[in-house]
């Protein structure tokens, strides 16, 4: 299967289950999370349609930025982001979608203010409650909101969330709707309605996410094919 032909099967999925959600296929927006696949084949993908494309590595987003991988469709930084990378971050994507700490939030705002640019970020959940994994506490993220509507540099468009890999369909499906529930919480209370982007859900569950009120999913092997960690 070509990456088009992937992207394609993806967008039907995405459409039936935004109808079982009663809301349109354009409403979704489809991140291909393009880790670990060169240039050329992200390429492919904005040729195909793809509305953006996610990184998770700042060296190799640098990488293929410098080869205009990403020329034609907007890029999004998804993973995990250390203070001292965010420089290399700001201003150079239309989306950080993993700001998952205070310290983190700030150094944005801080990045942000120096270069006089408003950055567009997503809050990060830690719904799973995972010590290994980054994000916000679900307790702790209207509060986080409320930090970050105090900053004049940053811009929250929503919430993002990766629940624990290891959890059967039926869990997952919970977390996914705490997570919508506290969008719809925060989207109401603070910002009038109008946060845009609740991202959540993968190759093995974007369906499930959308019906469970995503607005915005993170694909990549099911849109790149498996991942070759050897490289
Ligand atoms: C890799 C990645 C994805 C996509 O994972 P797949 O299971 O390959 O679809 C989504 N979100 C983040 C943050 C990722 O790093």
């Amino acid at each position: 299967m070509s990456i088009a032909e992937n992207i394609a099967r993806v967008r039907a999925e995405l459409a039936d289950a935004a109808a079982e959600a009663g809301r349109r296929p354009e409403e979704i927006f489809l991140v291909g999370a393009s880790k670990m696949n060169g240039a050329e084949a992200c390429r492919e993908a904005i040729a195909a349609g793809i509305d953006a494309l996610g990184e998770n590595r700042v060296q190799e987003m640098v990488k293929k930025l410098a080869e205009n991988a990403y020329d034609g469709a907007p890029l999004h930084f998804i993973g995990h982001l250390q203070r001292n990378k965010v420089k290399q971050v700001v201003g150079k994507v239309s989306l950080i979608q993993s700001v998952g700490s205070l310290e983190l939030l700030d150094e944005i705002e801080k990045t942000a203010a120096r270069l006089e640019l408003t950055q567009n970020i997503l809050l990060e959940v830690n719904i799973g409650g995972e010590a290994a994994k980054s994000g916000f506490a679900p307790e702790a993220v209207f509060t986080a909101a409320e930090a970050a509507l105090s900053r004049q540099h940053v811009r929250v468009l929503g919430l993002m969330t990766i629940p624990p890999a290891a959890a059967d369909r039926e869990t997952n499906m919970r977390y996914f709707q705490e997570v919508h529930t506290l969008y719809v919480d925060i989207d109401e209370n603070l910002f009038h309605n109008e946060l845009k982007y609740l991202s959540m859900g993968m190759s093995g569950d974007y369906a499930d996410a959308v019906r469970a009120g995503a607005t915005m999913v993170r694909v990549g092997s099911a849109i790149f094919g498996a991942r070759e960690y050897s490289l």
